[in-house]
């Protein structure tokens, strides 16, 4: 076994510096993943239903409200805090860490991240006052926000306006579209959605992007389709439609044109998904070496550790997976608004590693454990299906950031080559 950190645990993020606050939180996510969570995991992915027992715990522990600020009555913890603490839940039940980061970011955005973005004064003073109740219902009501963008369009991939689009009536706004991959379908009070302003005689702008928390019990809002994927499947991605669904104006969870300056201010802002990913590479990692040990609970005690080709993949997935939480830890820690170009591209860099390279150890861990090893009442094969859908996640799917790096690696913002 790994020599065991003062945790007496090694946190899916490695062993590294933490602050007291960290070390309590990773202790915390280590205890409820290992006792609570990674029993359940089975349950939720053979009949794609959502974790709500583990909701139930995470609210219990007050994890729901982690990034809420303090004096509004929440865990206050920073951007880095919250990713590592994703990363160990991940380890245990992906579904949950992904889908408890579409909940958590609702309250990130909103909080640490809105704070270094720019706004007018009036602007900042109506985040100030909306925000507070949208924490307030997170914090003493317990409610779930979920985070539906995608629309198999190219908007989420932050290239077109979104086709759902909100006109502004008296009081409000009228909201009519559609949202697929909606994770926490069902079990969300509000869907925190991103859609196009409609203004009369203009044409659909994505600067003009309105961020909205849609209630559940909206009139006009319905949940549809099927819901059947290769993993992730606790996570009930379905669609969403908006029909004449009428939002009262305190549900913007950002004032008007300041989701799409934020998106620009703040990249670290769309790498929230990588944790989980983390935490499922971590997951694999274990999963090997404990087999190879003879060591899996209610297995025969066989071991396997003795083959020079199982010790090279076992060293291989060790590297993988030393390289994913260097480059993960230092994107973490060096996120904040307006990074540098350097910066910018260790954060891309990051994202692509750790979503392919997550699966990467999976298909590993498969081969070297071999064909009892990825039989379902273990969770290496659900650890495989889960972690192949990371690199798909729009806007950073790897496909669009090695477009993005290979872009801003050669041209220089305004850069055009002649026609
Ligand atoms: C388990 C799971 C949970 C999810 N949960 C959520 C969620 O909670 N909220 C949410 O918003 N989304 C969620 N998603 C959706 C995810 O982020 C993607 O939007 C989705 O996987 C894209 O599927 P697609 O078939 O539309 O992809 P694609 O067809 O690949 O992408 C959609 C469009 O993006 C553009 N695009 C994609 N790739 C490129 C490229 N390389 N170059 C140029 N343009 C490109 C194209 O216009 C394309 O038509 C989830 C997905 C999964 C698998």
């Amino acid at each position: 076994m790994d020599a065991m950190t003062s945790l007496g645990f090694t946190p899916a993020v490695g062993d590294t510096d933490l602050t007291p606050r960290q070390r309590e939180l990773l202790a915390l996510a280590n205890e409820l993943g290992r006792t609570r969570f990674a029993p359940r995991a089975a349950q939720w992915d053979e009949t794609a239903t959502f974790p709500f027992a583990n909701y139930e715990d995470l609210r219990a522990a007050g994890l729901l409200a982690l990034c809420v600020p303090r004096d509004q009555g929440g865990g206050g913890a920073d951007y880095a805090t919250y990713m590592m603490a994703a990363a160990e839940i991940g380890r245990f039940c992906g579904a949950t860490a992904l889908t408890w980061n579409m909940h958590i970011s609702s309250t990130l955005w909103t909080g640490v991240l809105a704070d270094g973005i720019p706004m007018t004064e009036d602007e900042r003073a109506e985040h100030t006052r909306r925000r507070q109740r949208h924490f307030a219902r997170v914090v003493d009501d317990g409610a779930i926000y979920a985070q539906p963008f995608s629309e198999g369009s190219a908007a989420a991939a932050g290239r077109a306006p979104f086709g759902t689009t909100a006109r502004k009536v008296d009081g409000g706004w009228i909201v009519n579209g559609r949202k697929i991959f909606a994770s926490l379908s069902g079990a969300a009070d509000y869907y925190g959605i991103l859609c196009t302003e409609d203004k009369p005689g203009s044409r659909p702008d994505p600067r003009d992007t309105l961020y909205l928390a849609v209630p559940a019990s909206s009139d006009g809002f319905a949940i549809s389709g099927d819901w059947n994927p290769l993993g992730m499947r606790g996570t009930v991605s379905r669609n969403l439609t908006f029909t004449e669904v009428f939002v009262p104006d305190d549900e913007q969870l950002m004032p008007r044109g300041v989701y799409h300056r934020g998106a620009q201010t703040w990249p670290a802002m769309f790498f929230t998904l990588a944790p989980t990913y983390l935490g499922l590479a971590n997951a694999a990692y274990d999963f090997t070496v404990q087999y190879l040990r003879g060591e899996v609970p209610g297995e025969p005690p066989v071991r396997r550790r003795m083959y020079p080709t199982k010790q090279i993949a076992v060293a291989q997935m060790r590297i993988q997976l030393e390289t994913l939480r260097s480059l993960f830890l230092r994107a973490i820690r060096e996120a904040r608004p307006n990074p540098s170009k350097d910066e910018r591209m260790r954060l891309y860099a990051a994202q692509y590693t750790v979503m392919e390279g997550a699966n990467d150890i999976a298909r590993l861990a498969i081969r070297t454990c071999g064909g009892q090893g990825m039989m379902k009442h273990l969770p290496l094969e659900r650890i495989y299906r889960d972690s192949r859908c990371g690199s798909l996640m729009l806007p950073w799917t790897a496909e669009l950031v090695l477009d993005r790096m290979g872009r801003e690696a050669l041209y220089e913002p305004g850069e055009r080559d002649e026609a």
